[in-house]
């Protein structure tokens, strides 16, 4: 089997409004989604779907040039099924943009799934449970509409709800105080500062005063590199500490275990660059004795059935995981939706990802809202 071309199209998903508001995280407000959905085609009539997600602005059009420009290039004329030759060489043409080599590496999967007639989770290993348990973000705002929100993300079934903190010290803390109070005892209740606190000391002024508030971890207290400081506020404070944005490729994941930065990795299907360089990150956590989740862009509904497909698969996936992106946007695009229920996600049934495009949806998404 042979590619014989590879088609991009870059859609604006809406999302889904936070109590009457614009969504906002510390990595700012958020109207759409823009990502860029990758079509390969092969000379056997297969053809493989992948999507590039990010939670960061105009991302699409520019991991779509670099598709079109420097990696389609390299899988042209190429067999499909030499998946890691294919990802070495899209490496070797330039470090980088992993999101736009994990939306082509997934279409690939896709491709020797539905040629073998056989689940992406069973070329990843095969399952080694059913279904993905969940966490969902609780974005910015006050503290009591943060606490209801939680409260009804509960009612839903899920067993995890994650605050988005780094707004200003009184709120976060009243914030997950009253959370808490909202949830009762038996929901996990994470926090998650997106990178936003600068020193250790800042960090620790929140993350104290959370402390009798029964916090399963801290997710991304400060700056991607500061690893040194991740460390020592590890050794100073109680709670785990997971990293995200400080981890994005295997090479980061080595450095985090080495420099003894952190007690738990969320591992994205995007930023680490697809399906087999998520393995070897969920590999070398789980050789160093770290659990990992899976994060979110957040995804729609193919890349979110990708990384149900790795969360099923992978040994090491230790708590609850964001594989439920389509749940902040305001409808999805495949053609039968996921099964998100529950508090858990569950792989679609079928060969490949399982799952396929609605265009009239995509055509709707060209264009970004108004
Ligand atoms: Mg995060």
């Amino acid at each position: 089997m042979k590619i014989t071309k590879v088609r991009t199209i870059v859609i604006y998903g809406p999302r889904r409004k936070a109590y009457g508001r614009t969504y906002a995280s510390g990595l700012g407000p958020r109207t759409y989604s823009e990502h860029c959905i990758v079509l390969i085609d092969t000379d056997a009539e297969i053809t493989g779907i992948g999507e590039v997600a990010s939670c960061f602005a105009r991302r699409g059009r520019i991991y779509e040039a670099e598709i079109e420009q420097l990696l389609a290039p390299v899988l042209i004329g190429e067999d499909p099924y030499r998946i890691a030759h294919l990802a070495a060489r899209m490496n070797a043409v330039f470090e980088g943009s992993e999101p736009a080599k994990a939306g082509l590496e997934m279409a690939l999967f896709d491709i020797v799934g539905k040629d073998l007639g056989t689940p992406v989770y069973n070329l990843l290993g095969g399952m080694v449970r059913e279904r993905v348990g969940l966490s969902y973000s609780i974005p910015y705002g006050g503290p009591g509409e943060m606490a209801a929100f939680a409260a009804e993300k509960a009612r839903a079934g899920f067993r995890t709800v994650k605050v988005k903190v780094g707004q200003d010290r009184k709120t976060d803390i009243e914030a997950v105080r009253l959370i808490r109070e909202a949830v009762g005892p038996d929901v996990i209740v994470r926090v998650d500062a997106n990178m936003r606190w600068r020193t250790v000391a800042e960090a620790m002024q929140v993350i104290q005063a959370i402390q009798p508030y029964d916090i399963e971890l801290v997710e991304q207290p400060l700056p991607p590199r500061e690893l040194d400081a991740l460390a020592e506020l590890r050794r100073r404070v109680s709670i785990p500490i997971m990293a995200d944005e400080s981890v994005w490729t295997p090479r980061d994941a080595l450095e985090v275990v080495r420099r003894g930065a952190v007690d738990i990795v969320n591992v994205y299907l995007m930023e680490s660059g697809g399906f087999l360089a998520a393995a070897r990150n969920f590999g070398i956590c789980e050789t160093a004795g770290i659990p990992c989740i899976i994060g979110s862009m957040p995804e729609m509904g193919l890349a979110t059935a990708a990384q149900i497909h790795l969360g099923v698969a992978m040994t090491n996936l230790g708590l609850d995981s964001d594989c439920c992106g389509v749940l902040y946007h305001e409808e999805d695009l495949l053609t039968r939706p996921l099964k998100i229920e529950g508090g858990f996600s569950y792989p679609p049934v079928g060969p490949g990802l399982g799952v396929e495009l609605d265009m009239k949806v995509v055509e709707r998404w060209k264009k970004p809202p108004a």
